[in-house]
């Protein structure tokens, strides 16, 4: 089968023997000795090659294949071979090489200086990618890749400010949507200055993050963690309330720092009748199991019982399900106790294993909310988990 690798043996002896046959046509011209010389370096790689030595072949191909406009393709292309192979020693090699040459045109100059940045960058040499992209920007070159791997690079420095800024011109050449993941960056920000307790910088970054994508779930977590955090409980409910409006996904997030808002404020009745607003629409596990604890613990276990089995019967989850037997083992004895016991062990392990939340773009399972996906690092994609073993 023809993989990467047989294909770059192919090619690099194609390639330099190409690129001597070019530079015998250009010699006879004016030279008729220079394709003597160029020869026997051909043969020479080749028996690298059949010896299975690729380091020396490789010099010995490279150094035939001379850099002019006809081969610099070539070189491009052996040197994004090499890195996708992970040789970026290589990689970077050949397109210091291509760089170095005078002869290059402007527009081969910054494609091998695109490539050489993407050779930094896969070795995490941020500041050196950095440097040559901001180089093709200035060129007017490539703009549109050298502003997203910059905005790679401000992600991966943590450097929201840069970030923002470069966001915002990838969008305006770009077209592409990315007032969503601005927002994100304001969060950032907002979430330090919430953990330094500068209160000015978190109010003042999450008004920018919500100016930017009104639908911002982050920023309204943040500014009402911001508000119970400095004791205005009433302001704290109003931020978190926001979210059902926002993207109704979230509401697992709102229940129990909800709940503490109310209760610290005497006033879990509302609460109540919250929930069950969110578990008539919504249906959420997170605000049923909620719910079913209030009424126990205000009507006593047998209406929880009935409560939840009715609710049950409409929205079957595990996590109900593992609610209700958990209520009835307190009621029941002797061999029904026993079995009651058994699938109880059962639904707890089904929800221990279970990732409660998911990214809808790579798939990445997680135990707990993440702003940016561990896996394929989008913003915003991380999500609680419905169905009956999720939500
Ligand atoms: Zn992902």
């Amino acid at each position: 089968m023809l993989n990467e690798t047989n294909l770059l043996w192919l090619l690099l002896p194609v390639a330099a023997l190409s690129g001597w046959w070019i530079g015998q046509r250009v010699g006879k011209s004016k030279n008729n000795q220079s394709s003597s010389s160029i020869y026997p370096e051909y043969f020479k790689g080749l028996n690298f090659v059949l010896n299975e030595q690729p380091d020396k072949a490789i010099e010995v191909f490279i150094r035939m294949l001379e850099v002019d406009s006809e081969t610099v393709e070539t070189h491009l292309a052996l040197g994004n071979l090499f890195r996708r192979r992970g040789e970026v020693d290589r990689a970077i090699r050949i397109h210091q090489n291509l760089i170095a040459r005078p002869t290059l045109d402007r527009d081969q100059r910054a494609h091998a200086l695109l490539e050489l940045g993407m050779d930094y960058m896969r070795l995490g040499l941020l500041d050196r990618a950095e440097g040559l992209f901001l180089e093709l920007i200035e060129s007017d070159l490539h703009l549109n890749q050298a502003y997203t791997e910059l905005l790679e690079i401000y992600q991966q420095e943590k450097d929201w400010e840069n970030a923002i800024n470069i966001a915002r011109k990838l969008e305006l050449i770009s077209g592409k949507k990315l007032n969503p993941v601005i927002a994100q960056f304001y969060c950032e920000r907002a979430e330090l200055a919430l953990l330094e307790g500068n209160m000015r910088v978190v109010k003042e970054n999450i008004r920018r993050a919500i100016s930017f994508y009104p639908n911002c779930v982050r920023a309204s977590l943040i500014e009402a963690q911001m508000y119970q955090r400095t004791g205005k409980d009433k302001l704290a409910i109003k931020s978190y309330k926001r979210i059902e409006s926002q993207d109704s996904d979230y509401i697992t997030e709102i229940i129990g720092p909800l709940f503490e808002c109310y209760r610290k404020l005497d006033r879990v009745d509302e609460f109540v009748e919250y929930l069950r607003m969110l578990v008539n629409i919504y249906g959420g596990i997170s605000s049923l199991l909620r719910l079913t604890e209030l009424i126990a613990e205000r009507e006593g276990e047998n209406a929880a019982i009935r409560f939840i089995s009715d609710e049950l019967k409409n929205r079957p989850t595990v996590k109900g399900v593992d609610r209700l037997i958990e209520y009835t083992l307190s009621k029941s004895e002797g061999e029904t106790h026993e079995h009651l016991k058994t699938i109880k062990d059962l639904t707890a392990q089904l929800i221990e294993g279970r990732s409660m939340y998911k990214c809808s773009i790579c798939g990445f399972d997680a135990k707990q909310l993440h702003w940016s996906c561990p896996g394929c690092k989008s913003w915003d994609t991380v999500k609680p988990v419905f169905g009956v073993a999720g939500e």
